[in-house]
């Protein structure tokens, strides 16, 4: 597969269509062109961004699973407390959240898995929780 880094022009060099696969020359013409047509063009902007997702497809999954676990342990409670064992039977992956959301009344710090959050509550206890921004957060 070639880069734009095998395929920057140097002096003499001829410079080849940065689509993968292709290796039409590009001949003269604007020194900034970088495929042979519109149809490389799309090829190649595919092709970064099949790569961009092979890569971040680990914590896609790890996060959707989190919240996945948040969601089955909540059920319809407004927040539910589990113990740190539960989670972790489920499979859930500490490593990986959205963000954080600090309660404004108590100023208690909850970690998100999308619209999933918990707060450690000391003891291998979890408070789990959800919301929606501009939902009322829990004390
Ligand atoms: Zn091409």
């Amino acid at each position: 597969m070639k880069t734009a880094a095998t395929t920057g022009k140097k002096e003499g060099e001829v410079r080849i269509c940065m689509s993968p696969d292709c290796n039409e020359p590009l001949g003269e013409g604007r020194p900034d062109k970088k495929f042979c047509g519109d149809g490389c063009r799309n090829v190649y902007n595919n092709w970064v961004k099949k790569k961009e997702q092979a890569e971040i497809k680990n914590i896609d999954q790890a996060l959707k699973r989190n919240r996945r676990i948040l969601k089955k342990l909540l059920g319809n409670m407004g927040e539910i407390i589990v113990t740190e064992k539960q989670l972790r039977n489920e499979g859930f992956n500490f490593d990986f959240t959205t963000h954080t959301i600090t309660s404004k009344i108590k100023g208690n710090q909850f970690i998100f898995s999308y619209n999933y959050g918990y707060r450690a509550m000391g003891n291998g206890k979890f408070k789990v929780v959800k919301s929606f921004y501009g939902d009322t957060m829990p004390e």
